[in-house]
């Protein structure tokens, strides 16, 4: 009896290790997050031209294209 509990924790132990392995080698990266080399593209909200996130402004959850725009706000409020 002690025998066969011992291959069980062995066997759980072995599970927990393939396990751990193959979720570091796959990490979870956000959803947010877009792969590099590709940006992610945002709409300005007053003029609705859409822009690399890098190159826009944002204020309140907007963005926008320019300081101007961003400076005049939402069109559609
Ligand atoms: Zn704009």
């Amino acid at each position: 009896m002690g025998r066969f509990i011992l291959l069980v924790v062995a066997l759980f132990f072995l599970v927990w290790l393939v396990r751990s392995a193959l979720t570091g080698r796959k990490p979870r990266g956000d959803a947010d997050a877009p792969p590099p080399g590709q940006a992610e593209l945002v709409q300005c909200a007053h003029c609705g031209m859409h822009l690399p996130r890098a190159e826009a402004r944002s204020a309140g959850g907007r963005t926008y294209c320019s300081e101007e725009h961003w400076r005049l706000g939402p069109r559609d409020v």
